[in-house]
This record gives C-alpha cells, structure tokens and sequence, in this order.
C-alpha cells in the first residue's frame, strides 16, 4: 500500500467517534435513520443566528474589489479587531488585534500553535478525559501527549499538572467546557497551574481550546487562562456558539504579555502559511466580525441537558450535571464502557461512544447535538439497558 505506515497506525487506533460513526451507519442501514437514535456525533445541529445571516446576505451582495483576494497570512484587519474585542470582554484581558491569527477552525488554531512551538519530542501535558485528536494533532508536530488524571467529578488537579512538567514540555493543553465531561475549571485551579507552569517549565505556554466557551450553563463569567498567567493563548472557534462547523473559522489569541510574543504571532502566520491554510476563509472572517455577539440558542442546548441527566438520574444513573458544551457523560452502569456502548447500540440502537475513547474509561459520551424528542426516545432505552446488563444480560 502507498500510505505511509505512521498514518496506517494512526488510523487503526483511531477514533471510536467514528468506529461508533461506523456501526451507527451500518445499523442505520439495516432498520433505517428513523430507528437509531444517534447521540455519538458532536455535530452542533442549532441553527447560526440571525445576525450571521443577516451579515452573510449583505456580504454577498458586497462587490468591493478584493473581496476575495489572499491577504495577511493572520487574517482581515476587522475580522482580529473584533476577535480582540470579543477576547478582551470575555477574558478582561486584551489581546488587541495584532495578537490575535484567524484560523481554519479550532482544529487550525491547535495546529498552527503547535507547529510553531514543538520540536520533534515535545511534551503537552493535557487532563484526560480529553478530546482524542489533540493527540493526531500534537504527532503532527512531533509532540507526545502526557495526560494526567483529573480530581473527583473531572476538576482540575493542579499538583497533578505539576508533577508531569518537565524539561520537554513545551505545553499544558486545557479544555473547558471540556469535551467530554463539560466541567469548567475554576480560577484558583487555573492561577495554580499557571504559577506551577512558570516554576517549573518556563518555556512552556498554557494553551486553552475552548470552542464550547459560550455554550454555558452555569451564571457569571467563566475563569481564563489568560489571568493564570503571561505564558498563555486561547485557541477558539465558531463552530459551536454560532454553529459554523462548516465554515472553518477559528483564532489564537495570545496575552499581550507573553515575553516572546512577537516571535510567536510570526510563527503562527508563518506555520499558517506553510501548513498550507493560508489564511482563514474570507467570507467567514468578515460575516463573524459583524455577528461576534450572537449566539445560537444556548437555552435550547441547556434544555436538552436538564431533560438528558433527569432522564438517566432517574434510570437510576450515576450522572453529573455538565456545566456546558455539548456532551452529557455519565458513569456507564457496568465498568466495561466499550460492553456497554456495544449492548445500547445493539440492542436498542441507541448510540453513545464509549469513555475509553477519551481516556475516560468506565463512562459515556453523550451528545445532546440532536432534538429533544430524540433524546426523550433514548430514555426508556437507558432504563431497560442498564436493568439489563446489571442482570447479566449482556449483548455480544
Ligand atoms: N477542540 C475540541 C475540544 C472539540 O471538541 C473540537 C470539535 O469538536 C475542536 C477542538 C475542533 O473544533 P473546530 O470545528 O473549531 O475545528
């Protein structure tokens, strides 16, 4: 085969996003769509709000000169003005425009930093659960995930963070709203990595991916990584908060502080550049500079999870309450996740992937990216399934 043999591995042990992806297709082939109720796939499914449309309909018929042309390697002069703004009201610290690269994504945006910071052997130490590319992502640049456990109900450990720097590490990867648990990490947790960061690993940046940060569930502002320390970047996108998974569009924004900022904002460009993105879609960038306040409805999502963990709660799950993003990840009723996904997707044709995809093992990912009435389906399902397995009656 022509493939390289590092990707024919990768692929292998991939993702039981997609091996549940795979099974789900398979038996929604056999009964049809309407039979299998899909809760694996994080595919945001809220509709962008109407600002966003509103600006694209203009954008469209805008026949400025240029429109269209490649630009800056960092992105549209607006397009990081209002990145900055929307950074600066979120974290209290401003970033400003120039601090800010416009990316094909989240995904771009982890790509592009990690390009820019890893030599072949670097370190990212990350809390699991995590999201499981960041590990295909930090490989790209020949950096190695060193994941640690989190405390009781996935909050932050910073001794444990402390303990997994080294001399290699170049990076401590945080994700709140986390994919899977949707915990938040709170302020006191993020200063004590960031002071155990600038102890002991100086050369490393403090690195937030939060695309679910304005899909919250919970009052006030959220706590920033930015305030833990001058050695930090937010990696964000649209994709969720305005349900623009399609469109690729995303940023890093570093602390105005950062001691080498300069030389990081030129490599993001040049890594931008060179990875071959370019530059982040144009028409995005302008129609997200004019819709950066809207948000899909968060309510609709915040409902989906009330009626999700009610529903498992009273199954008699052990389940706690996300504090946002787009998963619910209860504890599976046996220890074998993987034996359970398996007997759910099989037996009632409910899809959830297994825990042990996110370095979670002994839990559920759920996704609430479907319809209520959906998820009401799934409820009976939940019940009758863990009767089920706790009796010994389990599907192979
Ligand atoms: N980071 C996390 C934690 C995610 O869950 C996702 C997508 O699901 C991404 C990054 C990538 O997001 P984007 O679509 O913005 O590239």
């Amino acid at each position: 085969m022509a493939i390289s043999a590092r990707v024919a591995v990768a692929m292998q042990r991939s993702s039981w996003i997609r091996r549940m992806f795979d099974e789900g297709a398979e038996l929604k082939r056999r009964f049809g769509d309407d039979a299998v109720v899909d809760l694996s796939l994080g595919n945001p499914d809220l509709e962008p709000p109407a600002a966003f449309r509103e600006a694209l309909d203009g954008l469209v018929r805008d026949r400025t000169p240029g429109a269209h042309r490649y630009m800056a390697n960092a992105g549209l002069p607006e397009a990081r003005a209002a990145v900055a703004g929307f950074v600066a009201r979120e974290h209290g610290v401003d970033p400003a425009a120039d601090g800010v690269v416009m990316t094909v994504g989240a995904a771009g945006a982890l790509n592009i930093l990690f390009k820019a910071l890893f030599d072949v052997g670097s370190r990212v130490v990350c809390p699991a659960p995590f999201f499981p590319e960041y590990e295909f992502y930090a490989d790209n640049h020949g950096g190695v995930l060193d994941y640690v456990p989190t405390a009781a109900g996935f909050a932050l450990d910073p001794d444990m963070i402390a303990r997994a720097l080294g001399t290699h590490t170049r990076a401590v990867l945080l994700n709140a709203p986390n994919n899977p648990t949707g915990r938040i990490y709170d302020d006191a947790a993020l200063r004590a990595v960031g002071a155990a960061l600038d102890a002991k690993a100086p050369e490393a940046t403090l690195v937030s991916d939060e695309p679910y940060r304005r899909l919250c569930f919970v009052d006030g502002r959220l706590p920033s990584v930015l305030q833990a320390t001058h050695r930090s970047v937010v990696c964000s996108s649209f994709s969720k908060d305005l349900g623009l998974a399609g469109e690729r569009i995303g940023f890093v924004a570093v602390h105005p502080r950062h001691p080498e900022r300069d030389r990081l904002l030129a490599a993001l460009s040049f890594a931008n550049r060179t990875l071959g993105f370019v530059n982040a879609p144009a028409l995005a960038q302008r129609a997200v500079a004019r819709a950066i306040n809207a948000r899909v409805d968060v309510a609709e999502y915040r409902a989906r999870r009330d009626l999700l963990v009610r529903g498992l709660r009273d199954a008699g799950w052990d389940c706690t309450e996300p504090e946002g993003g787009l998963f619910v990840f209860p504890r599976s009723p046996i220890p074998d996740d993987i034996a359970f996904a398996h007997h759910l997707a099989h037996r009632h044709k409910v899809l959830v992937v297994p825990g042990t995809g996110f370095a979670g093992p002994g839990f559920l990912r759920m996704s609430i990216a479907t319809p209520r009435e959906r998820i009401a389906r799934a409820i009976p399902a939940f019940a009758a399934a863990r009767r089920e397995v706790l009796a010994g009656d389990v599907e192979r």
